[in-house]
């Protein structure tokens, strides 16, 4: 994503700096812009270069594990958000982010049926789905799925879109973005952040936000900061399926496929803890065509257009690191949103203003996500 340099030269000063231009920082920028801050977002290489380019783009409150419950319930917040998010977005930007709605369905084999009907809470029974139900709304399913379970709060996305969106948005209320930016250093002075130091040189603010994924820990360390994220890798690949068999998502416990604009499908991923390149090897490819093929037969004849890798920010605890780091302070932290950094930018972005403007992460509820918790642990206080 390459942005205009305007600003770069003019600009050294803002009220808030936020490091790393992905989904959360961009989603940051949009939230305390909207607010009236002013804002500057500096980014080591290009927006969307790092794992929010290579996501799926779904937003899945109610389908993926989350590590606690508090999580789950932040994840669920961010689900609501999004809505009218997306419809505000288009007004401010423009971009057209390619919200499905259709919902996600989770198909199971034929003798689950009545396990599920068994257990599935009475209110929720319209979303089990029998084989005739299923099959009249997906035709191109396997014979071999005895029915589904239907989750019609799902949803999914353009994630590049996304980015694009919260950008221009936050564009059009005055931030400024600078790509090609990278942090080496935070400036500090009597315990208080002041600013950063880059290789295009000093940019000061009284307020910083570290939003730079798993590029964190090479900077932080400067200051004794050591978040411990690693790297998730998860491959995917897209098709072009021959003519709009799917609109669902398809959501198993071992794959997703997911339907895109003008026929495509994405179809994911692999999960590799440590796992620290972009390559994509052909065991990957293998198991992911063979597994979504089971599912949509179809997908045998649809045509191959790419595939990515890229690599998830997961933190030791599973719980991202949300919040003022209290031993620095004007220093806030929106690191580690592992598999859910899409979903979760909403309510990343409101939290993040919120604390800005004041409210304590008590007040907020995110009390778990606690930047400081690092400082506890460093000390052996639990
Ligand atoms: C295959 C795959 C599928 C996924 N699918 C989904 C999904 O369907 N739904 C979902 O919600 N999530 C999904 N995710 C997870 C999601 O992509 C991440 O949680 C999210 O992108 C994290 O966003 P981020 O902004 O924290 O990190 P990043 O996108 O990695 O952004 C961090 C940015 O900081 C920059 N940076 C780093 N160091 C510096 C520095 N020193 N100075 C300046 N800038 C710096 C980097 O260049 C990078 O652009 C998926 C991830 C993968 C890999």
């Amino acid at each position: 994503m390459t942005l205009n340099r305007f600003n770069q030269e003019k600009k050294r000063n803002s009220e808030v700096l936020v490091i790393g231009g992905g989904v959360i920082g961009s989603a940051i920028a949009y939230y305390l812009s909207c607010d009236g801050m002013d804002v500057m977002q500096l980014e080591g290489a290009r927006q969307a270069d790092g794992a929010s380019g290579h996501a799926a783009g779904m937003l899945a409150a109610g389908l993926e594990h989350f590590s606690s419950e508090e999580l789950r319930k932040w994840a669920k917040r961010s689900q609501q958000l999004m809505g009218p998010l997306i419809d505000d977005l288009k007004l401010h930007s423009e971009v057209n982010v390619a919200m499905n709605d259709y919902g996600f369905v989770v198909p199971f084999l034929e003798d689950k049926y009545e396990k599920f009907s068994k257990i599935i809470d009475p209110a929720k029974q319209e979303y089990l789905w029998d084989k005739s139900k299923l099959q009249g709304e997906i035709p191109c399913i396997t014979g071999k799925a005895g029915g589904a379970l239907f989750y019609p709060e799902e949803h999914q996305l353009l994630p590049a879109e996304l980015i694009k969106a919260y950008i221009k948005g936050a564009q059009k209320k005055g931030a400024a973005f600078i790509d090609q930016c990278s942090v080496s250093r935070l400036l500090l002075e009597n315990g208080r952040v002041t600013g950063v130091e880059t290789n295009q040189g000093i940019y000061r603010a009284d307020k910083v936000v570290v939003a730079t994924g798993l590029g964190s820990d090479a900077f932080l360390g400067s200051i004794g900061i050591e978040l411990n994220t690693y790297p998730v890798k998860g491959e995917m690949v897209a098709l072009s399926m021959n003519s709009e068999t799917l609109h669902y998502t398809i959501y198993t416990p071992d794959v997703y496929i997911v339907p895109k604009p003008d026929q495509e499908i994405w179809i994911g991923a692999t999960s590799i803890p440590y796992g620290n390149d972009n390559k994509v090897s052909a065991s990957a490819l293998n198991t992911l065509l063979h597994k979504a093929t089971g599912w949509i037969p179809d997908i045998r004849e649809a045509s191959f257009l790419r595939t990515w890798a890229g690599l998830r920010p997961q933190t030791v605890d599973g719980l991202p690191y949300i919040g003022a780091y209290s031993e620095v302070q004007g220093l806030y932290l929106a690191v580690g949103h592992y598999r859910n950094g899409i979903l979760l930018s909403a309510v990343t972005g409101e939290t993040i203003s919120r604390l800005l403007s004041g409210e304590t992460e008590d007040e907020i509820g995110i009390r778990s996500f606690s930047a400081s918790r690092i400082i506890k642990e460093r000390r052996g206080i639990h």
